[in-house]
């Protein structure tokens, strides 16, 4: 996979993608980083990427030139084969007005060869960079970020650790908060429950007990069908919590219908 980074930032990079599983994936030529300097894109003796805005208004605007420039100095495939799809390639303006960044967003660009990310800055990019430059504009969160380099860091990071080879163990990722159901290759303990799209369960390591606080009993005793449960239950009790939304959005099983009628019952007994 080749990632390319379109910033006015460039040093920006230097840090959050050198460590763990996206510095390892470097390492092992899964990935590749390019970072582009926007202003090697300008002609003028400022090198000037910004300007004000038509109309009036608060900051100043990134300017479409240079970014259509750098783009294509790129090599990239026609933006018509792009949306196609016919080409494994994307080019992706970071806004916080584009699609929301999901697990399942993040698995679809894994799929790709190269993505092309351009971080804007300022009060946001000429538009006519979204409409005919971009393939499509992703947003990391309902936020607002001074630019989007650290979106760009998040995509980088959460694409690479989807790519075969990047994590050391393979099942881990189809375990994970948020990935949909799937049947693990190999199959593996039942303990090791994919969160089928809810979020993860608690983890617990050594000491057994820490500070007063147990670990729970279940976890230690071994049997991997009660663990199993009690994780399931466990996840399905923090996506209550915290994202009722995604369990709206899961076909639940027959256990899990229980395991909920288990959990609203100690919910409104426990006062
Ligand atoms: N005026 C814009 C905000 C511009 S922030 C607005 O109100 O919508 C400047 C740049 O930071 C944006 O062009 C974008 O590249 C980046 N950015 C800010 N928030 C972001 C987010 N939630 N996701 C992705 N990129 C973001």
């Amino acid at each position: 996979m080749k990632f390319e980074i379109v910033t006015i930032f460039p040093d920006f990079f230097r840090g959050p993608l050198d460590y763990g599983i996206v510095r390892r994936a470097h390492e092992a030529k899964l990935i590749e980083i390019s970072v582009h300097d926007l202003r090697e894109f300008t002609t003028d003796k400022h090198r000037t990427v910004d300007d004000r805005p038509f109309g009036g208004g608060e900051g100043m605007v990134l300017k479409p030139e240079p970014l259509f420039k750098c783009v294509e100095s790129l090599g990239v495939a026609p933006r018509d084969r792009r949306l196609r799809q016919t080409v494994p390639e994307s080019v992706i303006l970071l806004s916080p007005q584009g699609e929301l960044f999901t697990q399942s967003v993040a698995q679809g660009l894994a799929r790709l060869a190269r993505i092309i990310l351009i971080c804007g800055r300022y009060e946001g990019v000429d538009e006519r960079v979204a409409e005919a430059l971009a393939d499509r504009e992703i947003s990391i969160g309902d936020y607002v970020l001074s630019g989007g380099e650290l979106g760009g860091a998040v995509i980088v990071d959460a694409v690479t650790r989807l790519l075969p080879g990047a994590l050391g163990n393979e099942r881990s990722a189809q375990q994970e908060s948020f990935t949909a159901a799937q049947k693990i290759a190999g199959g593996g303990p039942d303990s090791t429950c994919a969160s089928g799209g809810l979020l993860d369960y608690p983890h617990y390591t050594r000491p057994a007990m820490f500070r007063g606080m147990a670990a729970p009993e279940v976890l230690i005793g071994g049997n991997h069908e009660q663990i199993r449960r009690w994780r399931r239950r466990k996840a399905l009790e923090k996506t209550l919590r915290y994202r009722p939304d995604l369990l709206a959005r899961e076909g639940l099983s027959e256990e899990d219908r229980k395991l909920l009628a288990e959990i609203e019952l100690t919910k409104s007994t426990s006062f």
